[in-house]
């Protein structure tokens, strides 16, 4: 008996990777919904059905919800701090898409239902020191998350939460730490550290540029999870029995300085470039790590490629990114 799958934002970065990974098992039928024209969705595969439509009309949902089993929901109007900070009502506005795809879930009986939360619901006040020790599950209350963004991620946590305890329906709640990876965002404002320091110093390289602009001081912390970690974080949590949300997230923590020296090595560029900090652009908490005290102690397992190894792969998809889209028009 095959197992009818929906996957919401399947047009995006992680919910196209975890698209991929579902259309692997021939006894899965993946249904794949995004907002997005498809010719522009990251990866539009031959082996899924693919739909534009917007999951956030209550409509809509009812007619994908229909006959399918299982729903992973990475839908969501969401980016880098440059976005975030900027866009608070866009951001809460996602609780439309979660909302409506969750009351469609249960009234069409989907067995199961995974929301993509984010190490933005935590507490702001634990992550003033760059020494962040990591943020532990039970750090996102009292509440104080990042404003827009993360109020709308825990509200929607506590959603998935109620509908199990009121419905009965299954819901698994990840809470991603900045997943990164190639087939993502990499230009046009939605962009994370990531992906924008690969691109920064890509076009350095191809423009023989000797210098990079760095938002913030170079000193705040973060830990960047590769995308093949987070899909296998996803499959687990999705097997288990854990109803409460889960960090996913590599706890190897760097600064942004090193983060970008770490581009610079992989793209081969010497000497290193001069680095101006713009320390009026947005640059989220100061220090954030994750604590994976829980996933290790449930599945004996935790994010572990490394960030060189995660970095290498998406500087590589990055740089013919843009060469390819240079043969067309320039990027500055
Ligand atoms: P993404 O922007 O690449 O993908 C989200 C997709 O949702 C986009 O393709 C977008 O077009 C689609 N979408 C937006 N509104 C829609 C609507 N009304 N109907 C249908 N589709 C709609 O983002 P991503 O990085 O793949 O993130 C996926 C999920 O994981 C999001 O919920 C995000 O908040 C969460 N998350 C991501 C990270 C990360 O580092 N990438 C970290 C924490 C949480």
């Amino acid at each position: 008996m095959k197992s009818k799958i929906l996957v919401a934002g399947a047009g995006g970065f992680i919910g196209g990777w975890m698209a991929a990974e579902l259309s692997k098992n021939p006894e899965n039928e993946v249904l794949c919904v995004d907002i997005k024209p498809i010719k522009d969705w990251y990866q539009a595969l031959n082996s899924t059905r693919n739909y534009q439509a917007d999951l956030s009309d209550s409509r809509v949902c009812g007619q994908f919800t229909f006959g399918v089993d299982i729903v992973y929901n990475f839908a969501a109007d969401m980016g880098g701090m440059g976005f975030i900070e900027k866009n608070k009502a866009l951001c809460m506005l996602s609780v439309l898409i979660n909302s409506n795809l969750l009351n469609s879930s249960h009234h069409n009986n989907v067995k199961k239902y995974f929301f993509a939360s984010s190490a933005c619901v935590y507490n702001l006040e634990v992550q003033k020191d760059p020494a962040n020790p990591g943020l532990k599950e039970s750090d996102a209350y009292p509440a104080d998350p990042e404003d827009g963004y993360g109020w709308e991620k825990l509200f929607s946590e506590r959603m998935c939460r109620h509908f199990y305890e009121d419905f009965g329906i299954e819901t698994r709640v990840a809470r991603f730490h900045n997943v990164y990876g190639p087939k993502g965002t990499w230009i046009g404002g939605r962009e994370k550290a990531p992906a924008a320091i690969c691109r920064k110093v890509a076009l350095s390289k191809i423009n023989n540029l000797n210098d990079i602009e760095i938002w913030g001081d170079g000193k705040q912390t973060r830990s960047f999870t590769f995308i093949e970690d987070a899909i296998k974080g996803v499959e687990l949590l999705m097997g288990s029995e854990i109803r409460e949300p889960l960090n996913i997230g590599s706890s190897e923590i760097v600064d942004v300085d090193t983060l970008v020296e770490k581009v610079e090595v992989i793209a081969g560029i010497s000497p290193k470039l001069i680095r101006k900090y713009d320390l009026n652009a947005p640059k989220g908490v100061r220090g954030r790590n994750s604590d994976n005290t829980k996933i290790r102690s449930l599945f004996n397992w935790e994010p572990k490629i490394s960030l060189n190894t995660g970095l290498e792969k998406t500087y590589d998809w990055i740089y013919n990114e843009i060469q390819e889209s240079m043969t067309a028009k320039p990027i500055s």
